[in-house]
Parts: C-alpha cells; structure tokens; sequence
C-alpha cells in the first residue's frame, strides 16, 4: 500500500487537513470540526492549546495566546508566548502537528508526508519557513502549492482546454487575489494582488464601532470591561454571519454592561443595507487590487472566463454581487470557500502518492429559485413582475436565504408571494411553482416590511415563506420536486422533438403555409409570430410596421430553411414583443 499524503491548508485564521478517500477530496474533522482555527497557547498551568480552546483564551488572555502567525512567517521576530519565546516556525509547527496528528487518529495510520499551500505572493523566506515548519512537526513538505493554484486544482480538476480564472479570496485577516491560466492541465498564477490586513476582521470591527456608538448615544460615556468587549466582538461577528442570509440581524446582550452599579441589557437591530454601507469600502479596495493584478497580467475584465471564491468572508453577498457587476459573469462559490484550498492540497497529495482521484462532489441546486416584485425594465418603465433570486443557482443544498420587500401601497392588506424557478429577469418568462396571498396585513403607509424566506432541502423541496416583520404574521407552503422539474428550455426541446416524431400530423394548421420541418427553431418562431400577431392591435404605427417586416422575414426564412436568418428575426421580434407585452 502506498503511504498516504496529507494536504494542509496552513491558514493565517483557520487551517484545514484533508486526504483523498475512494478518490474524493475528503475533509478530516476534529471534535466535530473540520476547521482548526489557528490559534496556539498556554493555559494558567502550561498545558498547550491549539484551535478553539487557545482561541477561546485569546479573549481572556492574549498575553498566553498566539494568532495569526503565517503573518511572520520569514521574518525574524520573536513570538511570546506565556513569557516565552518562540520562532514562527515553531508556532506553525505546532498548528502542523495537530493537523498531523487528527490525520493520524482517522486514519489509524502514522503520516509522515504533506502537501502544504502558501499564498501566491509568498517570498521564497515565507516558503522556506513554512517548510522548516512542516519538517519540526515530523512532515517532509513532498510540494508546496500556490493557494490560488489549489482552489483552481479543486473546480477544474481535469480540465481540458484553456481557461482564464480569477480566484477571489477573502479570508478572515487577509485579502488576495489571483489570475490563474490553466493551460494543458498546468495551472499557473499568472499575477497576483492584496491586501495582508482586510478582511472578514475588518467588517466585524464596523459593527463593533457601531455597537459601541448606539451605546455612547444610549448610555454616555461608559467603561466597557475586557469580558463585555469580547462578547461585543462575538456578538457582531454572529450578526455578520446572519446578514449574509438574512435582511436583518437583532444583536440582544442580556446584562452587557453596568450604569452606576445596575446592569443592563443592550439590543440592536442592524439591517444588510446599513451593514453593506459600512463595509462597501472594503470591497472597494478589493477592486481596486483586481484591476491591478489583471492589469500586471496584461489582462482587462472580458480575459476572465471564471471567478472562484474562496475564504470564509466571500460569503458576504455584496461581495458576490459587486464582482457580477464589475465582470457579469456569476462568480462560483458551490465548493464550501473555507474548504476548497485544502480540497485542491489533498487532490495534490493525491496525484502524487498515485491514487485515483476524481472531482468534487458538491450538491447543488440546478436552478435559481425567487419571486417577483414592482421592479423597472430597462427602459425605466415599472413592470410588477421582475424576477428576484433568492436562492442562485449553482448553491449548495441545503440553503436557506431571506430578503425583505416593501409594500407599494398605502394600506395594503394583502400581498401575493409567487414561487419561480429560472434565470429570466422577467418572472413571467420562468416556470411558477406555486403561490400564496398573506391577508390581514396592517394599515400601514406604503414600505410595510415582507421577509420573504425560500429554504430548498437535500430532497429537493423547497419551502417558501412570507411573514409581516411588524407583527410577525406569515404564511407559508412547500413545493415538492422543485429540482427535478422540467425547466421551460428542456420543454421546448422536447416540445420540438415529439413534432419531429410525429411529422406533419401533429402540427398546428397555421403551419401549412409555411416550413412542415417542425424543428425547435421553427416551433419557436411560430409561437412567436403568433404572440406578435395578437399584440399588433396595441402596438404603435412604427412598432406595427418593424412586426409585420419581421414576422414577413420569419416566414420566408423558415420556407427557405435559412437558420440565421430566422434567428436574427426571432431575436429581434422576441425583444419588441417583451416590450409589448409589458
Ligand atoms: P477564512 O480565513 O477563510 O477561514 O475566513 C474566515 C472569515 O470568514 C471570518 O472573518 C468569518 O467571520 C468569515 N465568515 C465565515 N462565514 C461567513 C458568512 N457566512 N458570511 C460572512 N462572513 C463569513
């Protein structure tokens, strides 16, 4: 048997082992956690803690705690620890070893060998230490691997052909990010940006300073003990990690603090829109440092055929947003972004101890799931029936995501929520699932809150829930099958397939003046054309003329089976009629 290689994602805040199993990339967990944070300490009586424990202590007792080492890597700075001293290799070392070691209780096996990722940037001093690290913790170092370089290993394993890749990772101290070329199988990093201090840190700070302000304003100047600032600081970590699925977040400490000897508690409401305002400025610094690597690879934002995310903070659904802004592609996140850099070391470790590996297997949704509202089209005219993901396509399943909508009117007492399936900006174009009206909603000026909530299960049915945040009235159904519907696209196909078997028997009389081939296109452009004609009574002189011309091309084209024509017919007439018919 060929001796197992472990691959390690040695994190700046949390570290990660995993292995290949049965020839998948397979996350090895400790105490239930398949995350280590990385965090090194001494308690009061010198018994070493690693992860959540010495993380734990870092609250109460920096003094005896360790964090974010990989940021001296190389360097020559003493580290103390408890009043001792420490290289960064050493403390590395130990963050190594207890990785080795959750490797080797699962295994039953003793490991000596590891493939271990550094960030892109890393000089040859921090690769060095790294190494030198992995060698105290008893691992030979078989490679070390670009961050970037595992995270693109993980989704495009086997990939054939040429790609251009942009990873994006955002992590809990730390910003990079990464073009990557794959070309032939070899992945290379093409250029690489970021910022050593910006990250999910950065945005729970904005809350902390919000906290602490609404309690200036509440209560004066007050003293906030060392205990009280750190449930602050996890209290609004928690309420960013609920922003990134949810409309609001309420932030309730019982007996926070102390007012001239009586405790009190202290609650907050925070809402995603006022949190995106306070971290909007990170992710534009993010940007910035995208068009720096891209330009230092001589690259513009049309070269990037895929943004992956990685690192815990890519979560933040404003950062997801802000890069389809800026690239319009949709950035992928299916493989958990904590995970997908140790994903691709075990892939590594595979590849090389020999085994047979195969991608990974992420459940995810096929299609995007919303609901419609009041929106505008292009053109600024108000439509009532935009689509609004809720749950994107390409999540892992389960998911469950809320946002919140608004009443148009003054009061309005009754709100009908629709469930749709597809990628269409007009909701009447995608596939209805289902719907419910909440009655009974208060008299209340127009802007009365609707949390709206679509939850999709590992079996596939999808629960979609509407509730009055003021008073909590909610309306609820389930939708089974929601993933293993026909989607509009495979209907069409198939619609077009039967004509096909069944020849000129089954096709609508209408056709005999035209092409009887009944393929997908034709089919199509009748159902068009037919749509066209029933709007023509409405449609201004101009608008009339444009119809009748193409729906003139149409016909000639599908009796002289000329396809491009037909379909630069049927692209234009589809847009005048959408427009018609809104
Ligand atoms: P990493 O360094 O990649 O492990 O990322 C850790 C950072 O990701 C921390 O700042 C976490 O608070 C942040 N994070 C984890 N989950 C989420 C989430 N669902 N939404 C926003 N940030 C998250």
């Amino acid at each position: 048997m060929t001796e197992k290689i472990i691959g390690i994602d040695l994190g700046t805040t949390n570290s990660e082992v995993a292995i290949i199993n049965n020839g998948q990339a397979t996350m090895i967990s400790s105490d239930g956690s398949v995350i280590l944070p990385s965090y090194v300490g001494l308690d009061s009586e010198g018994k070493l803690l690693v992860g959540e424990a010495a993380r734990n202590q870092y609250t109460v007792y920096p003094e005896r705690t360790v964090k974010s080492i990989k940021r001296s890597m190389g360097g020559s700075d003493k580290i103390f620890m408890a009043g001792q001293e420490y290289a960064p290799q050493e403390i590395s070392a130990i963050i190594l070893k207890t990785l080795k070691k959750i490797a080797e209780n699962h295994l039953g096996e003793k490991i000596s060998k590891a493939v271990i990722t550094v960030p892109a940037y890393f000089s040859d001093g921090q690769r060095q230490a790294t190494r030198e690290a992995g060698e105290i913790a008893g691992l030979e170092v078989v490679k070390m691997i670009n961050e970037p370089t595992a995270a693109a290993l993980a989704y495009e394993y086997n990939h054939q052909g040429g790609k251009r890749i942009m990873v994006y990772d955002l992590g809990g101290g730390t910003f990079d990010v990464s073009v990557v070329q794959i070309e032939e199988g070899v992945i290379e990093v093409m250029a690489s940006h970021g910022n050593n201090h910006l990250g999910g840190d950065d945005f729970d700070q904005k809350i902390v300073d919000h906290i602490r302000r609404a309690l200036k304003e509440e209560h004066g100047n007050i003293d906030i003990p060392p205990e009280a600032a750190a449930r602050i600081e996890r209290a609004s970590e928690v309420a960013k990690l609920i922003l990134s699925d949810n409309p609001f977040a309420s932030i309730k400490e019982e007996f926070l603090l102390e007012k001239k000897g009586v405790p009190f508690h202290f609650s907050l409401e925070l809402s995603r829109d006022e949190y995106e305002e306070m971290i909007d400025p990170f992710i534009d610094e993010t940007m910035e440092a995208i068009h720096i690597a891209l330009k230092s690879a001589g690259l513009t934002v049309s070269d990037i055929d895929e943004i992956l995310l990685v690192g815990g903070s890519t979560r933040t659904p404003l950062v997801g947003r802000r890069l389809e802004e800026e690239f319009a592609v949709q950035p992928r996140s299916e493989i958990d972004p904590d995970l997908c850099v140790a994903d691709g070391a075990a892939i590594q470790a595979g590849m090389i101890a020999g085994e047979e590996v195969s991608a990974v297997l992420v459940d995810i949704t096929p299609y995007t799931f919303g609901t419609s509202a009041l929106g505008e089209l292009d053109d600024g005219m108000p439509y009532p029936f935009m689509f609004v993901p809720i749950i994107k396509k390409n999540t892992p399943i389960p998911v469950r995501k809320s946002e919140v909508f608004f009443t148009p009117f003054d009061n309005q007492e009754v709100v009908e929520v629709c469930a749709y399936q597809g990628e269409n900006n007009d909701a009447k174009q995608n596939i209805e699932l289902g719907k419910f009206t909440i009655k009974g909603l208060s008299k209340v000026p127009a802007g009365n809150e609707i949390i709206t909530t679509f939850e999709l299960d590992k079996d596939g049915i999808l629960h979609v829930s509407a509730m009055e945040k003021k008073t909590g009235l909610a309306k609820d159904i389930s939708i089974d099958n929601a993933i293993s519907r026909f989607d509009k696209e495979n209907m069409e196909t198939a619609r077009g397939k039967i004509v096909d078997l069944f020849g000129e028997e089954d096709e609508a009389p209408q056709a005999d003046s035209v092409n009887k081939s009944g393929n997908v296109e034709n089919v199509k452009a009748m159902a068009l054309v037919e749509k066209a004609e029933r709007l023509m009574a409405q449609a201004s002189v101009e608008d009339k003329e444009d119809l009748v011309d193409l729906i003139e091309q149409i016909n000639d084209a599908m009796k002289a089976g000329d396809k491009n024509s037909l379909a630069e017919a049927t692209d234009e007439l589809s847009e005048i009629v959408f427009y018609l018919d809104s």
